[in-house]
C-alpha cells in the first residue's frame, strides 16, 4: 500500500511534471507562431527551410507529448513469467535498421536465462530507448552490443555502446524528465526507462568513460521461480 509520504511525493512529482511539460511544449509553438506571423507580414511563398523547421518543432512536440503519456500514465505493469532472450529478437530487426540508416551496427550476445516476471511491452520500451541512446551516442559509428547472461541468481540486461560516454556532472540529473543534451532529444527515455525497471523490481546501473557506456539492468525475480 502506497504510503501518505509517497503519495504526495507522487503529486508533487506529477506538478512538476506538469509545469515541465508546460514549458517543452510551449516552445515549439512558440517557434511555429512566429514564423506564422512573419509569413502574413512577407509577400513572398512561404520559405521552404521555415517550414521544415516548423514541421521539426511540431514533430518534437508530439513525440514530447507521445512519450509523457507514456510516462505519465498511472501505469501497472502486466507482468509473465517469460524468457527475455526473444524480446530481445524480436526486436533486433528494428534496431538494426535504425543502427544501418547511420552506418553503425548491433550485435547480440543472448546467454541462458530462466524466465522472470517480465511485461514485453515495457521491456521492449526499455530495450529500445536503451539501444536508440547508444545508437545515438556513436558519432563516429561504431557497434552496440546488447548481452544478456546470470550471475548469482540475477538475470542481466546489458546494452553497451562505443559512443562519446556521459560527463560525470551529468550523472546525478540521468532520469529527470525533460533532461537532454540532444538538439531534437525530448529528455524522456531515460526517466521511461527508469519508471519501467521500477515496476520490475529490477535495477539499473551503468559504467561510462570516453570509449562508451553500458547499462546493466538486473532482474531478481529468479527466487519467484523456484517455488
Ligand atoms: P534524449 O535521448 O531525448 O536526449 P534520454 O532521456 O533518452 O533523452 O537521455 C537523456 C540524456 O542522457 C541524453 O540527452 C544524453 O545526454 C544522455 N545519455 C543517455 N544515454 C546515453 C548514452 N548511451 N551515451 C551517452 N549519453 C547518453
Ligand atoms: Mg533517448
Amino acid at each position: 500500500l502506497e504510503s501518505e509520504m509517497a503519495r504526495l511525493d507522487r503529486l508533487n512529482l506529477i506538478g512538476e511534471m506538469a509545469a515541465g511539460i508546460a514549458h517543452e511544449i510551449r516552445n515549439p509553438m512558440t517557434t511555429v507562431k512566429g514564423f506564422l506571423q512573419l509569413s502574413k507580414s512577407d509577400p513572398e511563398p512561404f520559405n521552404i527551410e521555415y517550414v521544415d523547421l516548423m514541421l521539426g518543432e511540431l514533430n518534437r512536440a508530439n513525440s514530447i507529448i507521445t512519450e509523457f503519456l507514456n510516462l505519465a500514465k498511472n501505469k501497472v505493469s502486466y507482468k509473465t513469467l517469460q524468457p527475455l532472450n526473444p524480446i530481445i529478437e524480436g526486436l533486433y530487426p528494428l534496431i538494426q535498421a535504425e543502427a544501418l540508416l547511420s552506418n553503425k551496427s548491433i550485435s547480440l550476445q543472448l546467454g541462458e536465462c530462466p524466465k522472470t516476471f517480465l511485461d514485453e511491452k515495457e521491456i521492449s520500451q526499455l530495450i529500445l530507448n536503451l539501444s536508440l541512446n547508444g545508437l545515438e551516442a556513436m558519432n563516429a559509428g561504431g557497434q552496440l552490443l546488447v548481452k544478456t547472461y546470470t550471475e548469482n541468481e540475477t538475470v542481466v540486461l546489458e546494452i553497451q555502446d562505443q559512443g562519446c560516454g556521459i560527463k560525470p556532472e551529468f550523472l546525478d540529473t540521468l532520469g529527470t524528465p525533460f533532461f537532454t543534451t540532444k538538439e531534437t532529444g525530448t529528455g524522456l527515455g531515460l526517466a521511461i526507462c527508469y519508471s519501467i525497471v521500477e515496476r520490475h523490481n529490477a535495477v539499473i546501473d551503468l559504467k561510462t568513460s570516453e570509449q562508451g557506456t553500458v547499462f546493466f539492468i538486473r532482474f531478481h525475480e529468479i527466487e519467484n521461480i523456484k517455488v
